[in-house]
């Protein structure tokens, strides 16, 4: 949605050079950009069975947690490795140099559940490839992942079609990395 996509600022060269970072702190700000871009996402999953939010730490938390509330369902946080408390279950995944561990309470996901996951931004969807096979893991049924932002050109939301079956739904897309 254009309305959503024209309040996300872009920083050139953040955290390294050649990289357009999509910062989402400038449409959180904003009290109609945090309404339209959450509203979007209540409209679009009120009704469709939904019983749990999952959020990938830590602005898929952001966005995760309010969308839980208005749904009426319970939210569960993805997190980095070493942060849960009780037993956990782990994924590794990916990154452009080496790897990383990502979390998730196991006693969070039963059988039969249908989760809906979330996270800002998809660009190589390494990290919600992750997060969904956590929750597979553990036999809940992830039938979408929504993000506020998708980067198409870097092809993570056609590999989670492909690789998972799970669609991705994205309220904006920006060109490039
Ligand atoms: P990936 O695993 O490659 O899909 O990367 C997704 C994660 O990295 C998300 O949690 C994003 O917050 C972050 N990320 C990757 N690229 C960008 C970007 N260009 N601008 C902002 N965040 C990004």
């Amino acid at each position: 949605m254009s309305i959503v996509k024209s309040k996300i600022r872009t920083i050139p060269d953040y955290p390294r050079k050649g990289i357009l970072f999509r910062d989402i702190t400038s449409l959180l700000l904003d009290p109609e950009g945090l309404a339209l871009t959450i509203g979007t996402f209540v409209d679009r999953y009120t009704g469709k069975g939904i019983t749990k939010v999952a959020g990938i730490e830590a602005r898929g938390f952001i966005i995760g947690a309010p969308l839980a509330f208005q749904l009426g369902v319970g939210f569960i946080p993805i997190r980095k490795k070493g942060k849960l408390p009780s037993e956990t279950v782990s994924q590794e995944y990916d990154l452009e140099y080496g790897k990383d561990v990502i979390e998730i309470h196991k006693d969070s996901v039963f059988p039969g559940d249908r989760i809906l996951l979330m996270d800002d931004l998809i660009a190589t969807g390494g990290t919600m490839i992750a997060a969904v096979q956590l929750l597979q893991k553990l036999g809940a049924e992830v039938p979408e992942v929504g993000v506020i932002i998708d980067l198409p050109d870097l092809g993570g939301a056609t590999k989670l079609n492909k690789d998972l079956g799970v669609n991705v739904f994205s309220i904006c897309e920006f060109e490039g990395h």
